[in-house]
């Protein structure tokens, strides 16, 4: 059996440290926010390479407070694309404003910057690009297009830590980057977390309160805030994992780097592309194939894993069928949607295990 994540290999690589790390908590009795959460913060800024970071409860309140941070309410419009997990469409209701899409890259899977311009209204408040499966968007031309609008970027990088383009890290390119740390992302909490990175004092001000029911001193409030904070058992817990995400990192590259050499030359799917001057850390690694379903029986049928990530695109979700949207309106969106397939992918999964999987999707080119 080669599962699609294991979280128990993990954590019997750092058993020692972890466990003492929660220990720690528990006797220090620092329950929310805290010493451990205040230095992750730290920590995880110098990572991002960015003056400030907040840390907060997931990755959707990191989007959500972001949002608010950039002044977004009812009657603005966010940009951002149909091809992400719903959370990216979630944050963008819960501050009130409309999400209008655009379409993805079908090579990257990532905001097509060339479709940028054409969405953007007056009522623009702001733009999410997504740095889907670990690789970051074409920044360059969408900050060129944001900033000749005046029009702030956030960047969901809720699945690329560490990922980098041109050299800039995941997060510290638009006015704030926002991570999940939901268990199975790269650097993965033991339970719910997020953090929103920023180099802008005033949004760092603003969603520093807002984490916390917008208090500038205790009882003292001054927006209108949340309880969006941290545990302090998840700061410790991911000040001891961020120690290894660079391992981990390597890791999911190598084997990533492994499966497209093994796939290279599939007569069934192709492989994902690594964009020149991108780093991506493969928190996904999904292959493209005209018969999905056929491929996902074969591999289950040899007890390998899979994942679809993702089948639905936002605009086409029941949820949101108030936005008005239709079959047709994205279609390279639509098109992922249909044929993209997620093979199993983490640090400790070996290079044998890579093996196998490769051959079992070469082979279904001949059964299947
Ligand atoms: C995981 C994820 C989120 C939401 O993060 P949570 O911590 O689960 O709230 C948002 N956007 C993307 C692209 C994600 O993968």
């Amino acid at each position: 059996m080669i599962p699609f994540l294991d979280l128990k290999a993990q954590y019997a690589s750092i058993k020692p440290e972890l466990d003492a790390a929660v220990l720690g908590v528990l006797a220090s009795t620092q329950y929310v926010l805290g010493d451990e959460v205040a230095a992750f913060e730290r920590e995880f800024a110098a990572y991002c390479g960015v003056k400030h970071a907040i840390a907060v409860n997931t990755g959707t309140s990191a989007l959500h407070l972001s949002l608010l941070a950039a002044d977004v309410g009812p009657g603005d419009e966010v940009i951002t694309v149909p091809f992400t997990f719903v959370a990216t469409v979630s944050a963008i209701c819960y501050a009130g404003a409309r999400p209008v899409f655009v379409d993805i890259d079908p090579v990257t899977f990532t905001m097509d910057p060339a479709k940028l311009a054409a969405a953007i209204t007056p009522r623009t408040k702001a733009i999410i690009p997504v740095h889907l499966y670990g690789q970051m968007a074409d920044m360059k031309p969408i900050m060129e297009v944001a900033d000749r609008h005046g029009i702030p970027v956030i960047e969901d990088a809720c699945q690329a830590h560490g990922a980098e383009y041109v050299g800039r890290r995941a997060g510290s390119i638009g006015v704030s980057g926002c991570f999940s740390f939901y268990p199975g992302k790269n650097l993965g909490a033991c339970g719910e977390g997020g953090i929103v990175v920023t180099n802008n004092d005033q949004h760092f001000k603003a969603i520093r309160m807002l984490r916390d029911w917008g208090q500038e001193q205790r009882y003292h409030h001054v927006l209108k805030g949340y309880n969006y904070r941290m545990d302090g058992i998840q700061g410790a817990v991911l000040r001891v994992k961020l120690r290894h995400l660079d391992d981990w990192t390597e890791a999911r590259r190598a084997r990533g780097h492994q499966y497209s050499s093994l796939l290279a030359d599939a007569k069934n799917v192709r492989a994902p592309v690594e964009a020149d001057w991108r780093r991506h850390v493969y928190h996904v690694y999904a292959v493209r194939t005209h018969d999905r379903e056929a491929l996902q029986r074969t591999l289950s049928a040899e007890g390998i894993q899979t994942g679809l990530h993702y089948p639905i695109p936002v605009h086409l979700q029941p949820a949101h069928r108030d936005l008005g949207y239709s079959v047709g309106d994205f279609p390279e969106s639509e098109a992922a949607a249909r044929e993209v397939l997620s093979l199993p992918i983490y640090p400790e999964m070996t290079a044998r295990q890579v093996e196998q999987v490769a051959a079992a999707v070469r082979q279904e080119a001949y059964v299947g």
